[in-house]
């Protein structure tokens, strides 16, 4: 059992760029002990005025497409050709139910992860996914505190969990594959609307071509769309994570969203709405944290599940029953 550190000694670590005592920094944040929490909130409330400084970029795809591979290139560029910390933050839905992953396997970014100006932490499971949302956005102040200046918020594009990153991300990058036949064929519509930037990644030997013409549609596509409310306007880019190609494009274009929405405001107003998802959202999940530890409905909450399941009581009657129950 290591020593338990003390608020100061872990808010003057993380500030001093110590990566281990960010570590156990995020763990705090993670656990479900009441102690830690506590102490959690106490540090990150000391640590506020250092946050809020970095570039969030959230990236999205479905597994296959080569987030992994762009994260370890494309962190790597930031690194070394721009001089950023850059963090990783990897928020895997898959984990919460099955304990499987499809973003944990340690294999990823084995570069970037020995590079000491980057910093990879996946997202633990939670109960739900704003629970996990909650705590990464904590983890993420906690890597901004240390001194991160780009912040890389990965997801899987299935489910919700994209929604989630992009309400904590400043820019929501979008890695595509050239597909066969229909490009525009089994992409799910609100995740191309929310795209600030689409990259068709893999566009290398003789999956080249394909991947311009790709390009070319996903351009056109984007522009269908409502105006963005920055005035940005959603272009899309060609990449290569293998061979490290076009990196600079895509980091060009991240700078110029930050410089055109700077300027115009809506950076401000965009981080403004996120902090108000994100207090809503912790009310929301307090709620639901003090519903289901609440003795009597832990008591009752597997007979009246059992019930609703075999179409005895009815969905509505069985929640406003226990809803009253907790109420009293
Ligand atoms: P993830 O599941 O989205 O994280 O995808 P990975 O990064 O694990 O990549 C999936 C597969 O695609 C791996 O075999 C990669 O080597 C390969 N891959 C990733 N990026 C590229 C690329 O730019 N070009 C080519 N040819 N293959 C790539």
């Amino acid at each position: 059992m290591r020593k338990r550190l003390t608020a100061t000694e872990y808010i003057e670590g993380i500030l001093a760029f110590d990566i281990s005592i960010l570590s156990r920094a995020i763990t705090l944040v993670e656990s479900r002990l009441t102690s830690d929490r506590l102490l959690a909130k106490e540090i990150l409330q000391a640590l506020l005025p250092h946050t809020g400084k970095s570039l969030r970029v959230g990236i999205t795809g479905v597994p296959g497409v080569g987030k992994s591979t762009f994260i370890e290139s494309f962190g790597s560029f930031l690194i070394e050709k721009v001089q950023k910390k850059v963090a990783v933050l990897a928020i895997d839905p898959s984990s919460q139910r099955s304990g499987g992953s499809i973003l944990g396997d340690k294999t990823r970014m084995q570069v970037l992860s020995q590079n000491p100006n980057a910093y990879i932490r996946p997202s633990a499971a939670g109960d739900s996914l704003g629970g996990v949302s909650n705590k990464t956005r904590e983890t993420l102040l906690l890597c901004e505190a240390a001194g991160f200046e780009v912040i890389l918020i990965e997801t899987v594009g299935v489910g919700q969990s994209e929604t989630a990153v992009k309400e904590m991300s400043d820019f929501f990058l979008l890695l595509m594959l050239a597909g066969a036949g229909d490009e525009l064929q089994g992409i799910k519509r609100g995740i191309m609307e929310m795209a600030d930037l689409v990259v068709i990644n893999k566009a290398d030997g003789e999956n080249q071509l394909r991947a311009e013409q790709a390009r070319a549609d996903y351009a056109r596509a984007l522009h269908l769309f409502p105006p963005h409310q920055g005035s940005w306007i959603p272009e899309a880019l060609t990449c290569s994570a293998l061979e490290k190609s076009n990196l600079e494009s895509i980091w060009q274009h991240i700078q110029n969203y930050q410089t055109l929405t700077q300027n115009n405001g809506f950076w401000h107003i965009n981080r403004q709405n996120q902090n108000l998802q994100w207090f809503k959202a912790t009310i929301n999940e307090e709620l639901q944290r003090h519903f289901y530890q609440n003795e009597s409905i832990r008591n009752s909450l597997e007979i009246v599940e059992e019930q609703v399941r075999a179409g005895k009581t009815p969905p509505m009657l069985a929640a406003e029953t226990l809803l009253r129950k907790y109420f009293e």
